[in-house]
């Protein structure tokens, strides 16, 4: 990792900007909630990596007419992240092995669109590397949450 100051707020602007475009090809909204964030040492790349892993996640695995929306918070100590889908969710049976390896959903395996069951296994990485915490939530046909925390 290559640490320096860096602001979380503008990274998590700046990768929303970047997947606007994407969500509006697929009519999804993609609406975000940013506080001014202190800066914290980090490795600006990798989170920008998780920042977009996230939030393609979130794009891809939501229907047309559903919504996107990014909530990040500063706290005394802290930052909080979350990405909350209206998606199609994931079965209670396949939420602990989101974060494995190559892992892929039965639904995202029979999609024609690409994945490599890479993505959250390398956010998870990211997260820890950095001190923080990842977890996600989920409900069959409802939606999708992703929260991160990292200390600051
Ligand atoms: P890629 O490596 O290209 O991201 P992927 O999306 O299949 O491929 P992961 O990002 O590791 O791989 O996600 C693992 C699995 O978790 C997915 O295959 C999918 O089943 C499920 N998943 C992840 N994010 C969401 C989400 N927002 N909504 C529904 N399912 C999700």
């Amino acid at each position: 990792l290559e640490l320096k100051p860096v602001r979380f707020d503008r990274i998590v602007q700046e990768s929303v900007n970047k997947m606007q475009m994407l969500a509006e090809v697929k009519d999804v909204i993609l609406h975000a909630e940013i506080d001014d964030s202190v800066p914290m040492n980090a490795d600006e790349e990798r989170l920008h990596q998780l920042l977009i892993t996230v939030l393609d996640n979130a794009i891809k695995y939501t229907q047309e007419g559903g919504v996107i929306r990014v909530v990040c918070r500063k706290l005394a100590h802290s930052v909080h992240l979350e990405v909350e889908d209206t998606g199609i969710g994931i079965a209670p049976e396949s939420l602990p092995h989101v974060f494995d390896r190559f892992y892929r959903g039965d639904k995202s395996r029979t999609r024609q669109e690409g994945g490599t069951g890479l993505g959250l296994a390398i956010a998870k990485w990211i997260v820890e590397s950095h001190g923080g915490k990842i977890r996600v939530e989920s409900k069959l046909s409802m939606g999708t949450q992703v929260l991160i925390t990292f200390p600051i």
